[in-house]
């Protein structure tokens, strides 16, 4: 069975009946009990994935109506809620907690027969960019098991990239989705605000993260969203996108469209692997027909310390809830005044929540909150407003998905500023609420660059033309695993 194809090549192979639902989904969950143990994607596997896959089969057979997706493979990060399942956030404080509801983009997922073959791993709560920080292990990245697979959804990366699955869905609050689809070669989708619905997505920062598809094809991103986008009356932050369809039009090109070159995101610190992708990608743009030039948006300077202060305090307030009431664990609370119950609940968190929790409880509060919150609140206010202005020139941006190529797992874990530091090309377009998409564009020493291409808000139609124009261009090798 061969495992390697695109959701939309699955679709089309069990339609005509060259392949069916189970064998396709069997085979995978044998792949993954094969190889996960060296790859550590998967936090738990569905033990019922092959018996839906043949009551897929079966409405097949019998003629009756058979969702979109046609049984179709797809691993879900565990901070989004499918019902009557664990969704740990990869945090030994929910470690048993079971979703009492599916999230909307299970729910729509579910009508649509995709099948989903497992729960993957993340930085816990959704915190960091390598996914080490998952109190369940490190996943490893397929192209090179010594090296960060990048994060937060770095299981749902591995997964798709390591053929475990068809696609996935991650969630991208500062590049969660972006930042892993450039370190394991898979297409990542960042929408614009809203578009998806949040709900049944654990909070982490909600006013600005999204839940994004992550899949092997440009036109498999497209595929996805017609099924998940839409207003949501559980989650007033949905916008109507007009029922668009985005597979329609999809190779409709770039020819005489305007590209701007981020110049703060492809100078200091940047490896100069990347920086000669970045401007390979910008000729064969440019062959395609764009015009492209650069263009400069100066509060990116100031948007990673923005995330960091905003995120901080909103994931303060959001976490504030596993007080071990509602959610938690069991211990023997006798003996324990207030503050040291809560300090002994909250050792529950791994370091990096705990140094979030920490820093949110302080940047908002009462005398300090001019100084840091407010003033981040400004940068991100200004950054949109930049953003904006940009976009009155140019169609799209572009700049690479992250500075630095895939490093070795541990190598960074002790240097929190340093991590933060990477995020500097993926911050922007969730503080500005713009859509972005990171597509797979080289290998370097083994290693995969991501290309990021960015659009204004609501433009994600014409910003899948343009991913899918310049993906045309790119032939990469086949992963080693
Ligand atoms: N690295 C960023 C952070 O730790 C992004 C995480 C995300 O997008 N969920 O906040």
């Amino acid at each position: 069975m061969n495992l390697k194809i695109s959701a939309l090549e699955y679709i089309d192979q069990v339609k005509n009946g060259q392949i069916s639902a189970e064998e396709f989904v069997s085979a995978t969950i044998d792949r993954i009990k094969k190889i996960d143990g060296k790859l550590h994607a998967f936090l738990q596997i569905n033990p019922d994935a092959v018996e839906q896959a043949r009551k897929v089969d079966k409405k097949i057979k019998l003629g009756e109506k058979v969702g979109a997706c046609f049984g179709m493979p797809i691993s879900i990060k565990d901070n989004i809620c499918i019902k009557n399942s664990k969704t740990t956030c990869a945090s030994k404080m929910l470690e048993n907690f079971i979703a009492p509801y599916d999230a909307t983009v299970i729910s729509k997922l579910k009508q649509q027969d995709a099948i989903f073959v497992g729960k993957v791993n993340m930085d816990e709560f959704a915190m960091g960019l390598t996914t080490e920080f998952s109190a369940y292990g490190p996943s490893k990245n397929p192209w090179n098991t010594d090296y960060v697979p990048g994060g937060s959804s770095g299981g749902s990366a591995v997964s798709v990239s390591a053929f475990e699955c068809v696609a996935s869905l991650g969630s991208d609050t500062g590049g969660s989705v972006r930042n892993p689809a450039s370190f394991c070669s898979t297409v990542g989708y960042k929408p614009t605000y809203g578009l998806i619905s949040r709900y049944g997505l654990i909070s982490y920062a909600n006013s600005i993260e999204q839940i994004g598809p992550m899949t092997r094809t440009v036109k498999d991103t497209a595929f996805l969203l017609n099924i998940l986008c839409g207003l949501d009356t559980n989650d007033n932050t949905t916008i109507d996108n007009g029922n668009q369809d985005y597979l329609s039009e999809i190779d409709s090109g770039i020819e005489g469209k305007k590209i701007g070159i981020i110049q703060e995101m492809i100078g200091e610190g940047i490896d100069s692997q990347v920086l000669s992708a970045t401007k390979d990608a910008i000729s064969k743009l440019e062959g395609l027909g764009a015009i492209c030039d650069n263009v400069s948006i100066d509060m990116v300077k100031y948007s990673v310390a923005s995330y960091y202060t905003i995120t901080a305090t909103e994931a303060g307030s959001n976490l504030a809830r596993y007080d071990n009431i509602r959610y938690g664990y069991e211990f023997p609370v006798e003996g324990y005044e207030f503050n040291s119950y809560i300090s002994k609940v909250r050792s529950k968190f791994g370091p990096e929540v705990i140094r979030r929790m920490i820093l949110g409880g302080f940047v908002p509060s009462a005398g300090h909150a001019g100084k840091y919150f407010l003033k981040a609140l400004k940068v991100k206010s200004k950054l949109t407003k930049e953003v904006n202005q940009a976009f009155k020139k140019y169609d799209f941006l572009i700049a690479p998905t992250v500075p630095v190529l895939p490093f070795k797992i541990g190598e960074k874990i002790n240097d929190p500023v340093a991590l933060f530091l990477v995020d500097i090309n993926t911050v922007m377009s969730n503080l500005s609420g713009t859509p972005s998409i990171s597509i797979p564009y080289a290998i370097s020493n083994g290693l995969p660059i991501g290309m990021q291409l960015l659009a204004k808000h609501r433009d994600d139609k014409s910003l899948l033309q343009a991913a899918r124009a310049l993906e045309t261009t790119v032939q990469l090798p086949e992963v080693p695993i």
